[in-house]
């Protein structure tokens, strides 16, 4: 009998039927990532309802030399939450670990299980009037394990940081079953080694996040959310300065966009509603909040918004008049990756740069790019206050996204290569995954591979925990 014959023989035989599927049409929906890149097939799909039985999983799994994908809500960019290739693979979705094991309003932490939707976590939140601050356009389905495992970060980095910033104490099940309980919720802990930073952003290899506490924070009293027109990257840049100077940490979120990504999600999410009567070549999107219910955001702002509208800074602007408003204007930004999908999705790309290198990167990635890739429409929007770009580079009008991946090899080389030697980053949110780890071995330092080895070496020996994702396997 070969392994995962007999694997699957020991996994009916140890747990309930409710808690793994074999059947291949369930499993079909476990197995394709979000972007429909990598369809590989899994052995079983395990669902796992306590630590407990995690741990169990997991020892079953070194048992029988089994190799595991830990999987949230699939809405990573890179596969990392699918199988790879040739190999036999079981997925544990941590969907049915979705409890918030308990609130504490004095203390502003929240313990929450790793299948908890981060949308659920933020009405938690909310219905004890605090702010759980990470919140990114897939917050309707991504998991907050998923979201720790990639260090994710969104819209409010700018005033909250990434989830990194949010996690204050980790439990988690380790390659070989042992549970690791570091639920602490604590602000200041020296004693040691911070070990739960080794599991924030290490994309599910060094084992399964099942529970976190999370820090809360006081919810901001009144918004104010504006879009500005503008002509290019250097005055959304001049706007971004102004603003927060201005405001400081009130200004919650600065996101950009172009024409074209506009277009897109006019022509394709339903009740999309242009903001302007003409269109402008991009926009930026600004938030600024207050604890006070009172402030006067916009009579603090008019004065220098006015100045911009005058130097024809800023061409237009809307302001939200409402929360429906609001919602409006922000659906335009969080649309875009969706309504992207909508039209055969793009080659993506994630890059980081020092925030006054934008303008540069943006003028030398559009001028650079139709050579390497002819007739290619460039689709760049982003967190612009953290200098973070998603540059998605989509097919001419009529080439099919396979046919178009022929450029990816010169593609990427050239986005990448651009953002590095501007003293940037290849991968700012959306880690390494499955896609990425060409790129890893080329842009980080042997001495630094060698470090991430020597610790994957000691936590997970037989290298059973998301193999093939972050780290080359051929070692
Ligand atoms: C429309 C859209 C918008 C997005 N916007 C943003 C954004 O603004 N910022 C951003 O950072 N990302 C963004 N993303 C990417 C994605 O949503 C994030 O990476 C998110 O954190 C992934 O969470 P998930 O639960 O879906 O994880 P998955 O996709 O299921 O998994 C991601 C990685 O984490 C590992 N993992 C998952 N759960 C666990 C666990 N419990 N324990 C250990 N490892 C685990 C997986 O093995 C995999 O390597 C966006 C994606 C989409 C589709």
């Amino acid at each position: 009998m070969d392994r995962s014959r007999e694997f699957v023989d020991a996994l009916v035989q140890s747990f309930a039927p409710a808690a793994y599927t074999l059947d291949e049409q369930d499993r079909r929906s476990y197995e394709a990532d979000w972007r429909g890149l990598i369809d590989e097939p899994a052995v079983a799909v395990l669902l796992p309802s306590s630590t407990v039985e995690v741990a169990e999983m997991v020892k079953l799994c070194a048992r029988f030399g089994m190799a595991i994908v830990p999987q949230g809500g699939r809405t990573g960019l890179v596969a990392g939450a699918v199988p790879i290739k040739a190999f036999a693979q079981v997925i544990i979705s941590m969907r049915r670990m979705s409890k918030i094991r308990g609130i504490d309003s004095v203390n502003n932490t929240m313990v929450i299980e790793g299948g908890v939707i981060l949308q659920s976590a933020q009405e938690a939140a909310a219905a004890i009037d605090r702010l759980f601050p990470l919140s990114l356009a897939s917050e309707g389905s991504c998991h907050i394990g998923g979201t720790i495992a990639t260090n994710a970060g969104g819209i409010q980095v700018l005033s909250y940081g990434s989830m990194r910033h949010q996690v204050l104490g980790l439990e988690v099940v380790l390659p070989d079953g042992q549970i690791w309980d570091g639920l602490r919720s604590l602000r200041k802990d020296n004693t040691g080694l911070d070990l739960k930073q080794l599991f924030i952003g290490s994309e599910g290899m060094f084992g399964i996040i099942t529970a976190a506490t999370v820090r809360l924070l006081p919810r901001p009293k009144c918004t104010l959310t504006m879009l500005a027109a503008i002509d290019s990257a250097g005055q959304a840049l001049e706007t971004f300065v102004k603003v927060q100077n201005l405001c400081g940490a009130d200004l919650t979120s600065c996101e950009y966009f172009t024409s074209g990504g506009l277009e897109m999600v006019l022509d394709h999410l339903p009740d999309s509603v242009a903001p302007f009567r003409e269109s402008y070549p991009a926009y930026v999107l600004l938030e600024v909040a207050s604890l006070d219910s009172s402030a006067d955001l916009l009579g603090r702002l008019e004065p220098m918004l006015a100045e911009l509208l005058e130097n024809e800074t800023i061409k237009d602007m809307v302001v939200a008049q409402s929360e429906v408003q609001r919602l409006a204007l922000w659906k335009l930004r969080e649309g875009i990756s969706e309504a992207e999908r909508a039209i055969g999705g793009a080659i993506k790309h994630d890059i980081a740069v020092p925030i006054s290198c934008i303008p540069d990167v943006i003028t030398k990635i559009s001028e650079g790019l139709h050579g390497v890739a002819p007739g290619c429409r460039l689709n760049i929007f982003g967190h612009l206050g953290d200098g973070n770009l998603h540059v998605n580079v989509v097919p001419p009008q009529g080439v099919a996204l396979s046919e178009f991946y022929s450029h990816d090899r010169c593609v990427t080389s050239y986005i990448e290569r651009t953002a590095v030697e501007a003293g940037g980053t290849f991968s700012a949110e959306h880690g390494i995954g499955q896609l990425r780890v060409d790129s890893l071995e080329k842009y980080r330092a042997p001495v630094e591979l060698a470090l991430m080895r020597t610790i994957k070496d000691a936590i997970d020996p037989t290298w059973m925990m998301n193999p093939g994702k972050v780290l080359n396997l051929a070692r």
